[in-house]
């Protein structure tokens, strides 16, 4: 990927640079010390966990590990966070703000195809069938990446002024069906109560980028992203007589379409993009009989959440009313407990971020990204207190990171020697904002 052209003139016109006055000067060398000396326990922790992962709200041993390593470090650890989930509190030798930093904790239920010594052979049951699990989205590096920083923070604590928040949160993947999980759920815990934090701050390490690079985007970067259930009510009737009832097929199939007009013909795109998806549909039995009812199931994807309401009154409408017209009934529900807000990068933050990842990595390995449609359960720390969410890229150099298997794939491949960029960017970040 590229770096915009609008952000290359921006800082060829100086703007940004009389925005964050300092910041050219800032010293990233002691960053660069502390994250050196804790690379070979944060490689060594990574290894461990993408051994053993463990699915959504499963994280029982992770968060043990986890646990076990920050009460080590002479941190005071409240675990049991949303089933599973670990918070720390740092007190630094002077007072000031408080920042948290996010790392999330799950597996998914893939079967590893990578060769490697310490590849998953692990197990387990997921929705009734016997799945392998892998780490296949790096989160085994975003723990072991945090816990690095912890162990760097603890050691220069004397001189930070105010507090870190560590969070390990559970079910960033979606907890399994039937139950909650999650950083929602774990700010209904209390979670800030523990501390406030002023910011907040993420990663996720992806495959689309290579290994030194660092990926950013002020302003929306993730989805906000909905699941509906649309319920089309017919009259069931013989096959060979569809004037005897009521054809929820078709009028299904007419409601698919009339959705679609939505996005490309009721909102405004120029301003932020929208995705409606129907993911499946499922009515009728036998190839002559016109079914009672039909179910589909699908997403809504956002950047915005004014236009996300407005996104969900239309499919609302679209649908009964097209279902009125055959004389048919369409109730369409949205899932409330599985509903995320955008990730949504604070503009101040962002703008004091690059230049210090600049300086970590070298111009020409920050790169602004695009918009993803894919979300991350982030959004709701990010509803409370400004955040920061990143990109850090674990795809070796010498190989094209538009070709290799993406986060998600059984050969999704890390390279250890990323991690290291993602303890600097998140010391740097959290030196450079509670010195502010
Ligand atoms: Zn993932
Ligand atoms: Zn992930």
């Amino acid at each position: 990927m590229h770096r915009s052209v609008k952000i290359k003139s921006i800082l060829a016109g100086g703007v940004l640079a009389l925005a964050i006055p300092m910041v050219g000067s800032a010293d990233v060398a002691p960053v660069d010390v502390a994250a050196k000396a804790v690379e070979p326990h944060v490689i060594e922790w990574r290894r461990h966990l993408h051994a053993n992962p463990e699915l959504s709200n499963r994280e029982v041993k992770t968060a043990d590990f986890i646990a076990k390593r920050l009460k080590a470090m002479g941190l005071e650890v409240k675990t049991g966070i949303a089933h599973t989930g670990v918070a720390a509190l740092l007190k630094g030798g002077k007072p000031g703000k408080t920042i948290a930093l996010r790392a999330d904790m799950d597996a998914l239920p893939v079967t590893e195809q990578n060769d490697l010594p310490f590849r998953s052979k692990v197990t387990t049951e997921f929705r009734g069938e016997k799945v392998g699990v892998m780490h296949a989205c790096g989160h085994d590096g975003h723990v072991a990446i945090l816990l690095g920083v912890a162990e760097a923070l603890v050691k220069m604590k004397d001189s930070l002024s105010g507090q870190v928040l560590f969070v390990f949160q559970p079910a960033e993947e979606g907890p399994p069906e039937g139950e909650r999980g999650g950083a929602k759920l774990m700010m209904e815990e209390g979670l800030f109560n523990i501390a406030k934090p002023d910011a907040m701050i993420g990663l996720h390490l992806m495959a689309s980028l290579n290994t030194g690079v660092i990926g950013y985007k002020p302003g929306p970067l993730m989805a906000g992203s909905d699941y509906f259930t649309i319920v089309v009510t017919g009259a069931q009737t013989h096959g060979s007589r569809p004037w005897g009832g009521v054809d929820p097929i078709t009028v299904s199939g007419q409601i698919i379409t009339g959705l679609q007009t939505i996005v490309s013909r009721q909102i405004d795109i120029t301003q932020v993009p929208a995705v409606i998806t129907v993911g499946a549909i499922k009515g009728g039995i036998r190839f002559n009989i016109i079914p009672d009812s039909v179910e589909m199931v699908g997403t809504v994807r956002n950047f915005d959440r004014a236009m996300r309401d407005d996104i969900v009154k239309r499919m609302q409408t679209t649908a009964s009313n097209i279902a009125e017209a055959s004389g048919a009934k369409a109730e369409v529900k949205f899932r409330s407990d599985v509903s995320l807000p955008p990730v949504v990068n604070d503009l101040e933050l962002t703008d004091r971020a690059v230049p210090l990842f600049e300086q970590l990595v070298g111009k020409d390995n920050v790169t602004q990204i695009t918009l993803q449609t894919t979300a991350d359960d982030f959004s709701f720390f990010g509803t409370e207190v400004p955040s920061i969410y990143f990109w850090v890229g674990i795809t070796p150099r010498d190989k094209d990171p538009a070709k290799v298997p993406f986060n998600h794939s059984p050969l999704f491949y890390l390279d250890e020697a990323g991690l290291i960029t993602g303890v600097r960017a998140m010391l740097a970040l959290t030196t450079d904002f509670l010195a502010r």
